[in-house]
């Protein structure tokens, strides 16, 4: 039987976490006026998440465990919850407990009574988080918002309920690297959104380093704007024209007999334009890569296991 609710809860390296996650998620998921799935996707963990998530599978039916056979990253583990939710509505989650889950109810009461197909949780108190955690994300969402031209919510995550139609749009696109808290508004179903306080993560640390949040941010922005490509051209115009002006400068000078300090002058020309030329490849870098792993339409995640059907075998694979 299909559940009414899926929770989908991207898990990567949380043995510490999945207990306190299932005595508090439990309690909700059990008083809620639905029937529901938790789905944990495993993104390949390589401590004892995997045991864990064993155990609680033996006393909790609704849950239900997909594996997937490497680390996939944080944004390519939800997707493959999403894949494999049944639920007439899909919320996901971060297993760390930072996205309290005594907020679904509120955001399936919600959906049902406005009739929406989105609800975001939106993240009214960052104070748990360190300063450049905060002014980061600020910065970023920001930046994106202007970007993408998108309703993106600012101060929305991953913690937010979707419907089937939204789910069914989701699993539909073939884009790659997806950031899905911008995607997810730019598909423009009809939204609303549950103000939320952002805890501690409740134990372990956290699997975001700063460059998986660079990485976060480039997909961002290359997953949804050309700008920084024009951004190039201009820099690489005006890089140009200061360059014609030290020339200029340097033939007059040289015209009227003063003596140069050539060095200076040819420095600073050489070093302008090679970071200039630098900076344009590396925005054109981006883009490329981004056509490369379409051509390539590699799955960004594989399923090696999925507590519902057991193994994936070579049977089962296209
Ligand atoms: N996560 C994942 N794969 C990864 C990194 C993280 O599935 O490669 C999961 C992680 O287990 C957690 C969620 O994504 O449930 C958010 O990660 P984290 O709490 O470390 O990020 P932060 O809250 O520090 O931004
Ligand atoms: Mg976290």
């Amino acid at each position: 039987m299909r559940p009414e609710l899926s929770i989908v809860i991207p898990v990567y390296n949380e043995e510490d976490v999945l207990p306190l996650l299932a005595d508090r998620l439990r309690p909700v998921a059990d008083g809620l006026d639905a029937t529901y799935e938790v789905i944990t996707v495993d993104d390949g963990s390589t401590d004892a998440s995997p045991v864990v998530l064993q155990r609680l599978l033996r006393e909790w039916p609704q849950l239900r465990v997909v594996r997937l056979r490497a680390n996939a990253g944080h944004q390519a583990a939800i997707s493959a919850g999403l894949a494999s939710a049944r639920g007439a509505y899909v919320v996901t989650l971060d297993a760390d407990l930072q996205d309290p889950p005594e907020v679904i109810p509120e955001m399936l009461a919600r959906a049902r009574s406005q009739g929406v197909d989105v609800v975001y949780g939106v993240r009214s108190d960052r104070s748990t988080d360190s300063p450049f955690k905060r002014a980061s994300a600020r910065a970023f969402y920001r930046v994106i918002r202007l970007l993408s031209g998108t309703g993106a919510q600012v101060d929305a995550g991953d913690y937010r309920l979707m419907s089937r139609a939204t789910v069914d749009a989701i699993n539909a696109l073939p884009e790659h690297h997806r950031v899905l808290r911008f995607v997810v508004p730019a598909l423009g179903f009809p939204s609303d959104s549950v103000p939320y306080r952002r805890d501690e993560r409740a134990a372990g640390r956290s699997k975001y380093p700063l460059t998986a949040m660079i990485r976060l941010s480039l997909d961002s922005v290359t997953g949804f704007s050309t700008a920084p490509l024009r951004a190039a051209t201009w820099l690489g115009l005006l890089g140009g024209a200061a360059a014609f002006a030290l020339l200029a400068y340097a033939l007059v000078a040289s015209a009227a007999g003063q003596a140069l300090p050539g060095w200076t002058s040819t420095v600073v020309a050489v070093a302008g334009v090679g970071a200039v030329q630098l900076l344009c490849l590396g925005v054109l870098g981006e883009y490329v890569g981004r056509m490369y792993a379409h051509l390539q339409a590699r799955p960004t995640y594989f399923v090696a296991y999925d507590s519902l059907t057991g193994p994936v075998t070579a049977a089962d694979e296209p």
